[in-house]
């Protein structure tokens, strides 16, 4: 079996596939492996060390040519206009491994689906124990909201701790999350290393004990939450009714925040605004917003995506893609990922071995034999 890694071609995105320390086992386990000169060095991973751990160093034609097994962050589903010449390279040898977007950009899988390639989708990796060590958006959700709050602290005229000095005392800054999965919860404990005085809020009331373990304050609104626990521990969508009033009674909150970070997303869905521009006029001036549900359409109502931008003296950061500026991590976490479904997927004998009647197999295949077979993404396609 032969596994390649082609270059990222999306501006930006500096993370890589694999990383030389996951390129052994590979090996190891009897396969070869084909990495794309460059792939890794804005990740800080030269070619030599993947040639060092058994790698072979090749053009971006012949990754394509001789792989069976292509390992990429985006797929060209999720490249856009970048992936389009990809999408040509494909054929029915291939089992393409990575983020594909299949809920945003369904068209183009169902375009490499036409090439006859096997689609597996990172995004689709169920919520369950056993899969807890491929789940790369939770990997990545980490380090985005770890991210967050060093862009927020970066940008804001204040600092985050308390300080007692012989000027004087200085307050520590107030930070708001709203939204308390992975990122939120990572949020709130990078905030509170830093010194700043933290509240939270998340429409799954089952949060409220993790919010307070890692030393923040529960907001607790006035709202009916008893039907916003989705399937697989997400949250599902709410009618504008119930926006509408958390807008109204988190307002006071966000009024007295230096920083807020939103995080609140409901999968494959537009996010939910929860902050208005009369909202952000409230804000003290300097306060800094770091909005990480950007890419689909921010919870503030002024985000725009991958911008910053100054409304009513705030700050609004619209970053849609913070994994890939911690790329050395965000990659290591995301080879352990991928290495590790794609270990799933294999016989002992090392053969790749696509089964959609295993659970696993069936939730992340986008695309198999010319099908759609995920059951999510057939939910949505009708
Ligand atoms: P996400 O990125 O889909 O959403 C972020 C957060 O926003 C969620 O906590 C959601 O409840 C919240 N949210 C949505 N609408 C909101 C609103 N109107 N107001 C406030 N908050 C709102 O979620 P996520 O970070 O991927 O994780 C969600 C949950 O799933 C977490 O509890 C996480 O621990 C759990 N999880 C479980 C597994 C597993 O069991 N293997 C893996 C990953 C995550």
């Amino acid at each position: 079996m032969v596994i390649g890694v082609p270059r990222e071609l999306v501006p930006g995105e500096d993370r890589v596939a694999l990383v030389p320390a996951s390129v052994a086992p590979l090996i190891k386990s009897g396969a070869a492996v084909l990495v794309e000169q460059g792939a890794g060095v804005r990740a800080g991973c030269p070619d030599d060390a993947y040639a060092a751990a058994g790698a072979t160093l090749v053009s971006r034609d012949q990754v394509f040519a001789q792989a069976d097994i292509l390992l990429q962050v985006r797929t060209a589903a999720a490249a856009g206009t970048y992936g389009a010449a990809d999408v040509e390279r494909l054929s029915s040898r291939h089992t393409v491994i990575g983020f594909a977007d299949p809920l945003g950009a369904p068209e183009t899988a169902r375009a490499m689906a036409a090439r006859g390639a096997t689609v597996i989708s990172m995004e689709l990796i169920p919520r369950i124990t056993r899969a807890q060590s491929m789940d790369a958006l939770s990997s990545m959700a980490n380090i985005a909201g770890y991210k967050a709050v060093l862009l927020a602290a970066a940008t804001l005229p204040r600092m985050f701790p308390m300080m007692m000095t012989a000027a004087g005392t200085i307050s520590p800054a107030r930070v708001f999350v709203i939204g308390a999965g992975v990122a939120g919860l990572q949020a709130i404990a990078t905030a509170k290393r830093l010194g700043a005085k933290i509240e939270a809020y998340d429409v799954r009331a089952a949060v409220k004990e993790q919010i307070e373990s890692l030393g923040a304050k529960f907001v607790e609104l006035p709202l009916d939450t008893a039907a916003a626990e989705g399937q697989g521990g997400y949250a599902a969508a709410q009618d504008e009714s119930f926006y509408r009033r958390q807008r109204e009674t988190m307002a006071r909150v966000v009024a007295h925040s230096d920083v807020v970070i939103t995080t609140a997303a409901i999968p494959g869905k537009k996010s939910p605004v929860l902050i208005t521009a009369d909202m952000v006029a409230s804000m003290p001036p300097g306060s800094v917003i770091v909005d990480l549900a950007a890419e689909r359409g921010g919870n503030c109502e002024l985000t725009v995506a991958d911008e910053t931008i100054v409304a009513h003296g705030v700050t609004i950061h619209g970053p849609t893609n913070l994994p890939a500026t911690v790329p050395f991590h965000a990659s290591q976490l995301y080879a352990k990922n991928l290495t590790t479904l794609l270990a799933h997927l294999r016989t002992k004998q090392g053969d790749l071995v696509i089964d959609p009647a295993d659970e696993i197999t069936r939730e992340v295949l986008v695309t198999h034999k010319g099908e759609v077979i995920a059951p999510r993404l057939r939910e949505q396609l009708g």
